[in-house]
């Protein structure tokens, strides 16, 4: 057998680090089809504010936006807490705020994956004291031991086992995110904590 070409290594797909795909590309389509016809049915009459917590969630944030059938606004919001480890520094830093004032609006907050929650009570508190008329989360992926309740999620797309996960809008030092679907990161070397 010919060894596979430069080129061909360099395909995404073709990563030795991407391990077992966790969701697919229709799985996460259909899940989403479900979210947007749910948000409608919540909102109706009402023309919610997306705010999209970037980089991670903008996948997600594109595909939801347009499973909703409602006039819907998007903003950003960005915050860092990986940098580019698969581990928390446990530090919390916003790195991009919103240009839209949220005062009255109703806000659903759009993650891509609740792990500790760290991220996401930091989000809350810094967006209710803007004066939103209504604040709720959407999440893509939460960990099964996240406090969903506790941290006030009321739309989750999946809730996944520990594993790193890399695709569709996540990363690992701004690497995979462009994957179509969502994968285990398995790295070759695995570096020591
Ligand atoms: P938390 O603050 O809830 O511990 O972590 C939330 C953030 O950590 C997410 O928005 C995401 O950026 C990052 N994160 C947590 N778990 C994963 C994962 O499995 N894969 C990737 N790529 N990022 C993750």
């Amino acid at each position: 057998m010919n060894e596979p070409s430069p080129a061909a290594q360099h395909r995404l797909t073709e990563d030795p680090n991407i391990g077992r795909v966790l969701l697919t590309e229709q799985q996460l389509a259909e899940r989403i089809q479900e979210l947007g016809a749910q948000i409608t049915e919540e909102y109706q009459d009402r023309r919610p504010l997306m705010v999209c917590v970037l980089r991670g969630a903008y996948a997600f944030t594109t595909d939801l936006a347009f499973a909703i059938d409602l006039p819907v606004e998007i903003d950003f919001i960005a915050v860092s807490s990986y940098g580019s480890s698969t581990r928390t520094s446990g530090v919390v830093r916003l790195v991009k705020d919103l240009d839209v004032d949220l005062t009255g609006r109703d806000v659903i907050l759009v993650e891509d994956i609740v792990d500790t929650g760290l991220t996401l009570r930091y989000l809350r508190r810094s967006l209710e004291v803007r004066g939103p008329a209504s604040l709720e989360v959407c999440t893509l992926l939460a960990r099964e031991a996240a406090d969903l309740e506790g941290l006030g999620v009321k739309y989750v797309g999946f809730t996944i086992p520990g594993d790193f996960v890399v695709g569709y809008g996540l990363d690992v030092g701004e690497k995979y995110r462009n994957l179509r679907y969502l994968a285990v990161y398995e790295p070759d070397e695995v570096s020591t904590p």
